[in-house]
């Protein structure tokens, strides 16, 4: 699989490739990385071709502090209600358009740094979600082609204050708390990826809490793409948060929310594991 990586060893942040435990510097290519060249088949294969090349400045993962690999997007839209088991368990039809919100782009955070816990908020919420990063400028794109727009795919924890987002009747505060975007660790290309076939799962202290696949998604990469195209420009760098399955907190019978101690892992097949621990303010 083709993981890039954001990273930083001390310095400035950079782009690389993960592999087996490895990270492959890219500062030496020709160009700097940027969303619209992730989506280009012939700069994925000039990055192979250099990664090969250039096997002995590789890091151990360990040495490097991995990084969002959008730390500014320009806007994070989110899908909600996206997947039939969670949509069951909120005895909620199946949506005829998808639920569109939106969750600001400054509460991205970096894998494994502190989800943190506002003062304010009792009901914290967990909510493992595929993240499609805009390689392309999308307007009135049609499904069909879609994916053509697509830089690629990471893992978000659409981190959520019930409380918020049921007291305001509309999610952005709800869902927009500095913090509440863990987003990583790999951004895998839409062309070494399928999205409506990975599993995706969420633990909290270890335990299993949410675990589907995006076979399950009610509206596909492709289509969400043409609706949301078809109402607001999409630009690179742009994210949208496909959804979440069954199984979150506040729909368990006792609610499980979050804690200060909690650590909690949202995984991706072939995306990676992101950690983060819940801190209060
Ligand atoms: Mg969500």
């Amino acid at each position: 699989m083709m993981q890039f990586v954001r990273y930083t060893a001390g310095s400035t942040p950079q782009w690389g490739l993960h592999e087996k435990d490895r990270i492959i510097p890219l500062a030496g290519m020709r160009e700097d990385v940027t969303y619209r060249q992730l989506a280009d088949k012939g700069f994925l294969t000039v990055v192979e071709d250099a990664a090969e090349a250039a096997p002995a400045s590789t890091m151990s993962v360990e040495e490097v502090r991995l990084l969002a690999p959008v730390p500014r997007p320009g806007k994070i839209v989110c899908v909600g209600l996206n997947y039939h088991d969670h949509a069951e368990e909120q005895d909620e039809e199946v949506p005829e358009r998808p639920l569109l919100f939106g969750k600001s782009g400054t509460a991205v955070t970096n894998p494994g740094d502190p989800i943190v816990l506002p003062a304010e908020i009792d009901e914290l919420d967990y909510e493992v979600e595929l993240g499609v990063v805009l390689g392309r400028t999308a307007k009135n794109v049609d499904a069909a082609d879609a994916r053509d727009y697509v830089a690629g795919y990471t893992a978000i924890n659409d981190v959520s204050a019930r409380d918020a987002q049921f007291a305001d009747g509309q999610y952005f505060r709800g869902k927009s708390y500095d913090t509440f975007a863990p987003m990583g660790p790999t951004l895998v290309p839409d062309h070494r990826l399928n999205p409506h076939d990975v599993d995706v799962a969420c633990r909290v202290n270890g335990e299993t809490k949410q675990e589907s696949n995006t076979n399950q998604f009610i509206f596909g990469v492709d289509r969400l793409i043409e609706y949301i195209s078809g109402i607001t420009t999409l630009r690179p760098g742009d994210v949208i948060s496909t959804g979440t399955p069954g199984g979150v907190g506040i729909f368990r019978d006792p609610p499980e929310l979050l804690a200060h101690g909690d650590k909690v892992d949202v995984e991706i097949e072939n995306i990676g594991t992101l950690t983060n621990p819940v801190v209060e303010e």
